[in-house]
């Protein structure tokens, strides 16, 4: 019989070799390795893409910027 071991994150139960013990604010839990990868990629997955958003964002602005100042010439010179 293998014992298994309640995992808080899954609210299952998995395996004793694939949990690892973390420390929460109501004290020691249980929580299978799969799920804090999973919680730590995503994580990694959001930073990147909150940095290619910026640049975007950034790339818009310059472009809307040097549109502006083209429409300018442009005018000045039809006038
Ligand atoms: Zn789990």
């Amino acid at each position: 019989m293998t014992t298994k071991v309640y995992c808080y994150h899954c609210m299952t139960y998995h395996r004793p070799e694939s949990m690892q013990k973390i420390m929460t604010r109501t004290g020691e839990r249980w929580r299978c390795i799969r799920s804090i990868e999973a919680a730590q990629s995503s994580v990694d997955a959001r930073d990147a893409f909150g940095e290619r958003q910026s640049e975007i964002n950034k790339a818009r602005a310059r472009a809307v910027q040097e549109n502006a100042m083209l429409d300018r010439r442009l005018t000045a010179f039809v006038l």
